[in-house]
């Protein structure tokens, strides 16, 4: 395991409740960074991104990561087999005792099949269970979009949600706003349609086994997450 893809748990949890496995699914905007935070807050449980931990694995310039560099540039999935043994490894690590949240794995059929075969065999732990955000398309489309900042002084504003007092400059000093490429409308689409996608699959996996669960994502992050714990602890209990 390298250094900068340690687990970002702490391991002290403000509630004693083990989760076990998770998996949180939501588009790219919809703050699921955001609730994986507050999850790891409460539970004390490490959030794990293959992304991350790939990536990491491209720094090292190891056997992996010299694979994963070039299947990453196309935009393709790293073959199941390099990814769950790779998730294996992590997995063996202490800090996932009680829990974790998966973000990113499982990505295909296959994966999600091996990583409920090998939490039976290998752990003895609970069955994972996912965590769908939804959102609203159209808000999340606003809210993406919408979005503009400041090049100077990087004061974030949105047309649709918190326009500047005069149109495309910045309240404080007066620059023109800019809008980031990858906040595009035609790029937005695109991410959205690769997302869906990629998580079908999985989402039909989890659904078909009852361990799937949508949670409202268009309220305050703190509901958000108030309603992502107590369907974790139902479905626990189910
Ligand atoms: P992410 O940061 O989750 O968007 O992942 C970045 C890239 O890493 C993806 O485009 C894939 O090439 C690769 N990757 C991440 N997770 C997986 C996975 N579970 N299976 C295969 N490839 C993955």
């Amino acid at each position: 395991m390298q250094e900068n893809a340690r687990p970002t748990g702490t391991g002290r949890a403000a509630d004693n409740f083990a989760p076990g496995p998770l998996l949180l699914l939501g588009p790219p905007g919809v703050g699921k960074g955001t609730q994986a935070k507050n999850l790891e807050k409460l539970w004390g449980i490490p959030q794990i991104s293959t992304g991350d931990i790939l990536r990491a694995n491209v720094a090292q310039g190891n056997a992996l990561g010299k694979i994963a560099k070039e299947v990453m540039a196309r935009g393709e999935l790293v073959p199941d087999t390099l990814v769950n043994e790779m998730v294996a490894g992590r997995l063996a690590e202490p800090d996932t005792a009680r829990g974790y949240i998966l973000d990113g794995f499982p990505r295909t059929f296959g994966q999600a099949e091996w990583l409920d075969s090998w939490l039976k065999g290998h752990l003895d732990s609970p069955p994972v269970i996912a965590i769908r955000i939804r959102v609203n398309y159209n808000q999340l489309l606003r809210r993406i979009t919408g979005r503009r900042s400041c090049p100077a002084c990087q004061t974030i504003y949105n047309v649709y949600l918190n326009p500047p007092e005069k149109e495309g400059v910045c309240n404080v000093d007066g620059t023109p706003l800019v809008q980031r490429g990858d906040d595009k409308e035609e790029i937005f689409t695109e991410r959205m349609r690769g997302y869906q996608a990629s998580t079908r699959p999985v989402i039909h996996h989890y659904k078909a086994l009852r361990r799937f669960a949508e949670v409202d994502g268009d309220r305050g992050i703190d509901e958000v997450s108030a309603e992502i714990v107590s369907t974790v602890r139902r479905l626990r209990k189910a």
